[in-house]
């Protein structure tokens, strides 16, 4: 099976029988990211989760009272 990695177009071919290939199948083939990408995002989204810039997104209404 033919996978495009949605950030950098990356063109995989995974087999047909993997794990991935059936999560594929039930969501759209753009969510597919290439290793490379996959490890990039895990380690933005660590960085954020690190730095406590995920608190901002459940306090928004605190947020929009400063504007
Ligand atoms: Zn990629």
């Amino acid at each position: 099976m033919r996978v495009q990695c949605a950030l950098c177009d990356k063109i995989d071919n995974i087999p047909d029988f993997s794990t991935t290939a059936k999560k594929l199948r039930n969501k759209p083939i753009r969510t597919y990211l290439c290793d490379e990408c996959n490890t990039r995002i895990t380690e933005n989204t660590e960085a954020r989760i690190a730095t406590g810039r995920f608190k901002l997104y459940r306090s928004s209404h605190t947020t929009e009272d400063q504007f």
